[in-house]
Order: structure tokens, then sequence, then C-alpha cells
């Protein structure tokens, strides 16, 4: 990738000196005046050729010139917006590698959980919506984990409430309560009523109903059991129109959330076809500032090749991967291990698609020309998903470094496995800030050995030759690039510990992951991922510049302002007063 775009920019730079020295003949002659420009900054570009610039220009929502204030001085015409950076950082736009879009708006739209300290404050909150709620309306909420409650709710079973408590507060409103990581969910009596999920249920596969002693359901359903519940069941139907329109309202949400975060490319981890299609009139409608590269989580063969798209709508839209699940969280002992966990050594956890499955659809990936992501966040998950990639390959006769597959997470590897990402060409689409909030139960998971040799490995992944992406997995984490930029560069979870310090970024790499890293992940390295002329003018500015202030300062940096296609998007809504 870097030779490759060093040539390329060789060739733009000697093209520019070209001009440049046939200008200076002619006497300065005028330019087309740009519709952008930002001018009196610290522009990181990521551009080998001109790492650091004062000022650039963007007509046609590319760049068009980066240079000092005094040479982009005369791309400033009567009709040209100009951005006073006031020595502010500006940044190629940071691109989110892995988050859940259509979840990001729906958590605007459900009770966010995400801040909870206890199983009582939750009960609570449900109390509060059923008040509001129409008869029988469901109640969904997301973010819950139990691991930040203060005390064990009583009673419990393997640390999680008893349906109950929900039914007290709830007995007519079904309720349903999504796990932060998204890999289990809380439901009440009358959600499983509802449902037909009764003590006699079977537990599907890939996934597991908790009961109690006496054989009875929790209300606690993991994995692919989350999937018994069906949230249509007992409320009237919305009409298409409406159903519809609430699909737009949330992707508008989604939108605005990640914008105003600095985001100007997100990359999905699986969608629907027809979310795709909404997604489209939503393009064609002007009604959606940031540009998605969407995976499926369907495999029809037929279906992937018709909507197969790529830099639809002006660039906004690019859909050419599949997402499967390979295994589930650590956090709920879901994650696929080759030994037992520490803290369980009954279990190992579980493979939620089986291999055989996975490697039908990297046959279909193949055939289809689409990347294959695979979420795998065990050892046993993630040497299962390099074998189904490395016998796709030879299979059939393809260089792995050409395809681009990812594995999704790449949380927990074994030591013999590290260096096969780099050999095969295969991506580890990673999430910096997962490190941190995960590091209080990594080691009792795994044990120390286990959790030093192989978790969040991001050097030794990187020495190996690996691409290594970055992102937040939203909804499962805040959506915010900055605080998984802090978490990449320092390994310092909440309580002040770090985690295997050798193993993290420097502030370069970190920012190389969070743009150019992502915009190779999908292909998309040569209109993304560096402020490049010629390339999309996707650029974040932030008030602090993340690249030299103390570590612990990061998180205090805001988003002055995202521009995407060379148009503002986002603008930070008033300068605080007294702001450094
Ligand atoms: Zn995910």
């Amino acid at each position: 990738m870097r030779t490759r775009n060093t040539f390329v920019l060789t060739v733009l730079s000697l093209a520019a000196a070209v001009i440049a020295v046939a200008g200076a003949a002619q006497q300065a002659p005028t330019v087309r005046p740009a519709d952008l420009v930002l001018r009196g900054g610290k522009i990181v570009t990521l551009d080998a050729a001109k790492p650091e610039v004062q000022a650039l220009a963007t007509r046609n929502g590319a760049i068009v010139a980066l240079g000092t204030n005094a040479e982009i001085a005369r791309y400033v015409g009567p009709a040209t917006q100009v951005v006073e950076l006031r020595g502010r950082l500006a940044i190629p736009g940071f691109i989110e590698g892995h988050a859940h879009f259509f979840g990001i708006g729906e958590l605007k739209i459900q009770l966010d959980l995400m801040a909870t300290k206890s199983w009582d404050q939750i009960v609570s909150m449900v109390a509060n919506a059923v008040e509001k709620a129409k008869p029988g309306q469901w109640i969904i909420g997301r973010g819950w984990h139990q691991e930040k409650w203060s005390s064990t709710p009583q009673p419990s079973v393997e640390g999680f409430p008893t349906h109950a408590s929900l039914d007290k507060v709830s007995p007519n409103n079904p309720v349903v309560l999504t796990h932060a990581s998204g890999h289990a969910s809380f439901v009440n009596a009358k959600a499983m009523e509802l449902n037909g999920v009764t003590a006699a249920t079977k537990s599907p596969e890939g996934g597991e109903i908790l009961h109690d002693k006496d054989g009875n359901p929790t209300g606690l359903l993991r994995e692919r059991a989350s999937r018994l519940i069906d949230t249509k069941k007992g409320t009237p139907q919305l009409t298409p129109a409406e159903a519809a329109d609430l699909e737009r309202r949330v992707l508008e949400f989604a939108d605005r959330e990640v914008i105003s975060k600095g985001i100007t490319s997100l990359q999905d981890a699986g969608s629907s076809f027809s979310l795709i299609d909404r997604v489209k009139e939503m393009i064609d409608l002007g009604r959606m500032n940031v540009r998605l590269w969407m995976m499926l989580r369907e495999t029809d063969p037929k279906r992937l090749a018709e909507t197969r798209v790529v830099g639809y709508g002006n660039n906004k839209l690019t859909v050419r991967a599949i997402k499967i699940t390979g295994d589930g969280a650590l956090g709920s002992r879901g994650a696929w291990l080759l030994e037992p966990y520490s803290d369980s050594p009954q279990s190992v956890g579980l493979p939620t698609t089986p291999v055989a499955q996975m490697r039908v659809v990297a046959q279909t990936a193949v055939d289809t020309g689409y990347q294959l992501c695979i979420h795998a966040i065990g050892d046993r998950a993630n040497r299962e998903v390099l074998n189904v990639f490395e016998e796709a390959f030879k299979k059939n006769a393809k260089n792995g470094k050409d395809m681009r597959w990812r594995v999704e997470h790449a949380q927990h590897i074994n030591a013999a496995d590290i260096p096969r990402f780099g050999q095969l060409g295969v991506i580890a689409a990673m999430q910096g800030v997962h490190c941190t909030s995960d590091a209080p139960w990594v080691t009792p998971r795994l044990g120390a050995q286990r959790a030093e040799e192989g978790a969040y490995v991001w050097q030794k992944l990187m020495k190996s030759g690996a691409v290594v992406t970055n992102g937040t997995d939203a909804p499962v984490e805040d959506v915010d690039p900055i605080a998984s930029f802090y978490a990449t560069v320092t390994r310092k979870a909440a309580n002040g510990e770090v985690f295997y310090g050798d193993q993290k970024m420097s502030r370069l790499e970190a920012l190389r992951s969070y743009t150019i890293n992502n915009a190779f992940a999908a292909f998309e390295e040569d209109i993304k991922g560096t402020l490049s002329l010629g390339k999309l003018a996707d650029i974040t500015v932030l008030t602090k510049d993340i690249m030299t202030i103390p570590d612990d300062d990061i998180r205090t940096a805001k988003v002055a302002y995202t521009i995407i296609g060379g148009k503002i998007a986002y603008r930070m809504p008033v300068a605080p007063a007294g702001a450094k």
C-alpha cells in the first residue's frame, strides 16, 4: 500500500512542481478559486510528500492544493468559503472502522443504559419508561453491562438478575434490554410470553437460555437465543409507511451523531439488503452526510451480486463485503477459546457460525467479488477463521494480500497465529477502546499468560506486516474516535492501570489506524485516508493537537469541524468561553 501510494504521490507532486515552475514563468497566473480554503493551522496530511502544511484548498469535493498560507492565498476568490484554523489541528477525516450504523441511531430512540451502574438503576429507568408508554408497547433498551454494576443483583443466577424484578415494574409491557456487547439480552415475562419462550423451550444452536435451579428461564438470553425475541409480537404492526419513516429517522439520528464526533466515513459491520435500499434512498434525497462502507449480514449469492456497488451517490456508499460472526464476546464468556476460561474451567465459549458454513460463505465471497469479514474474538475463533481464509485463498489461487479479508476484532490470538495475519495479508480490524474497557476482565477470563501473549497485540500484529485498523464497535462503545485514539496510544483503563503498555501505538500509528489503514481495509486508499491532491476533501478539525498534547489531555479535545467532500457537515455549536 505504502509503495503504491508513494508512487502515485510522487507522480502527483512532480506534476505539481511542473505546473508551479510553468506558473512562475508566466507571472503567477490566476487559478480557479477554491470552494473551500482551510488556513492558519497545523494540517497533518499523512502524505509522505507533504506531511504537514498550513493550508489547503478544495474544489468540487476534492483537495486541489496544499501548502503554506501564502501558497494557498491565490485560491481564495470572492465566493470561497474560508475556515480560519487559528493554529488548530486538521487531520484526514476519521474513518470509523467497525460500527453498527443503524444501532447508533436506534440508541437515540431507546433507553440508553450505557451509563448505568446497578441493576436497580436499570429497573427504575424501565419503570419510568413504562409510565410514559402506551399499553402493551415494547420497552427497548441497550447498553447495560454487569461488570459495571456496583453490586450483584439479588436474587441472581451467574451474576445476572431474574426477570421477576422487571415484571414488578412492567407486568404488561414487554421489555428487552440488550447487553452493551450486543451478545446477550435480558427480557421480562411478558416478552417471553409473547414469543412463546417457556421452561420447555430449548436453547437454539449457538445460543443459551439461562435457567435457574428450578429450570425456569431467568430472562437472560445469550448469543443466538436473543433471536427468540421478536419485538414486533404483540404490538400493532407499523404500516409500511410508518416503518419506512422510522428507519429514515433512525438513519438521520445516526448520521448526526457520527458527524458530530468527527467521523467522515463509517464502516458498518453488517446490515440487511433492505437497509441498504433505505440508505440509498436517503442518499438520493440528500439526507446523508457521512460516507458509508457497509458489510452485508446476508449471503444469498444472487442478491449479493445485484447489490454490489462501489462509490454510489458521489462516493457515499460502497457495498462489497460480507460479515459473519465466528463467536461471541469475552465478557459473557461467549468468545471461542482453544483452552478453557481461567475463571470457568468447564467452558471454552462457543462458535456462533459452524466452520463448515464459514467455508461456504468464503466461497460465495470469492465468487461474487466480495471481501469477507468474520467476527472472531477468542483464540480458537481467530485460528479457525484464519484457516478458512487460507484455504479459500489456496483453493481459488488467490493472493490473500489482494483480497483484504478481515478478522473483525482479532482480540485474543494465540502466539502461533499472530504472524499469520501479516503472512496471509489478513486485516486485523480492531477497536482501540475495547482494550481499555475490557481490560478489567481480560486477565480473570484468560489468565496472565494468554493476556500478555495475545490480547490486543497491535505492535505484534503490525510487526507481522498486518494492517491494523481502528474503530469503536458502536453502539457497543461510544462512537467517539478521540476516546478510542486515547485508548490506542495509552492502553490506560478507567482504573488508571496500563494494559501491557508495550503494545500501544504511537500517535502517528494511531492516526494511521483511524484513517489510511481503515481506507485500505475497504479498498479506498486511493480516495481517502490522507490529505493528498486529488483525494476527497474529508477533513476533521480538532480544538487541540492530539498529536502532541500530554496523554491525559487527549480526551479533552473536541471536534471543531467535520468536513465531508469539501462541505462543512458539522461545526462545534458555540466556542466555549475561555476555550484553550
Ligand atoms: Zn460489531
